[in-house]
């Protein structure tokens, strides 16, 4: 299966996918992690994308479908995969459509912004190796340090509260008219975001049936 997860940032598409990505063995691809392992990495391209990314800007098209071609060419794509956060733009989408890639579903994870702005300031993430937690929705075991590695969380830079004004911006402008495009395939299914992550995870996987 091939489902991609669309909403805004903060709204719990990470989290869903890599509940779904568990429990149907498919792998999870967040553009936005490769792009912050690049950057942490110190790469060519994750010095270029850094520039937009701490502005909460997106990072050219060019760029991110490169990243996706890549990575859709690997073994672990050949049965299905989960996009998280790719497409964001509808020139993405169309490359996606250009590639040959049929999508099944695609899963919108509604949350009115008032909400994002709140939940985007309890996120906390492993500088070390990338998972995410949130201090009242996904609390770590101890709320300081990762479950996985022990090294104490962080504030992702893209997450203080005046680039997420602009990254919601930008998500109304650039990636919400892809709500139209996938509902025009007849693919898209609306998920209302829930207070808690369990109650998202039973209507995604209605939605996915
Ligand atoms: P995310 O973890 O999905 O919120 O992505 C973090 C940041 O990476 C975004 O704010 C963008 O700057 C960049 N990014 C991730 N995915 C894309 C994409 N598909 N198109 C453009 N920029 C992206």
């Amino acid at each position: 299966m091939k489902i991609i997860f669309l909403g805004a940032p903060g709204a719990g598409k990470g989290t869903q996918a890599e509940i779904v990505s568990e429990k149907f063995d498919l792998p999870a691809i967040s553009t936005g992690a490769i792009i912050r392992e690049a950057i942490k990495n110190g790469t060519e391209m994750g010095t270029k994308a850094k520039e937009f990314t701490s502005k909460g800007a997106l990072v050219p098209d060019e760029v991110v479908i490169g990243i996706i071609k890549e990575r859709l060419s690997e073994s672990d794509c050949a049965n299905g995969f989960i996009l998280d956060g790719f497409p964001r733009t509808v020139p993405q989408a169309e490359a996606l459509d250009a590639m040959g890639v049929v999508i099944d579903k695609v899963i919108n994870i509604e949350v009115p912004d008032e909400k994002i702005v709140t939940r985007m300031s309890g996120r906390r993430s492993c500088p070390a190796c990338g998972a995410t937690f949130h201090t009242v929705y996904k609390p770590s075991a101890t709320g300081e340090t990762c479950d996985k590695c022990g090294v104490e969380l962080t504030i992702r830079a893209d997450d203080k509260p005046e680039v997420v004004l602009s990254r919601l911006e930008i998500y109304h402008e650039q990636t919400e008219p892809l709500k139209d495009y996938y509902s025009k395939t007849g693919k898209l299914i609306n998920v209302i975001g829930q207070e808690e992550v369990a109650d998202t995870t039973a209507l995604t996987l209605e939605a996915l049936k």
